[in-house]
């Protein structure tokens, strides 16, 4: 599903004021992302070969570089402004915004 003009908008608002204007692939160095969402990631636990899906999940936007395929995500819900709770960081990761 494609962001709506407006939501495509917002999330490269949210991009600039977070990421700065350029964001390089982490893996390839490449800033060449293809944006799509949101989409909702479900949660799923594995048993043998059968995945289950017990219908928790959040929405995401997806950031794919076109160069080597590494995927980002983005939890939505918060850019929208909506207010999310996150579970607790590990101790050392003191520096995380809860
Ligand atoms: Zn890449």
């Amino acid at each position: 599903m494609a962001l709506s003009p407006e939501h495509f908008e917002l999330f490269k608002k949210h991009l600039r004021e977070t990421c700065g204007s350029s964001i390089a692939c982490p893996t390839c160095g490449q800033s060449l992302w293809s944006i799509d969402g949101p989409v909702v990631m479900l949660e799923y636990s594995v048993e043998l070969e059968s995945a289950v899906i017990n219908g928790k999940g959040a929405p995401v936007v997806v950031m794919t570089c076109t160069h080597c395929y590494f995927v980002r995500q983005f939890a939505w819900l918060p850019i929208l402004g909506h207010k999310v709770t996150f579970a607790a960081p590990a101790e050392d990761d003191s520096d995380v915004q809860r």
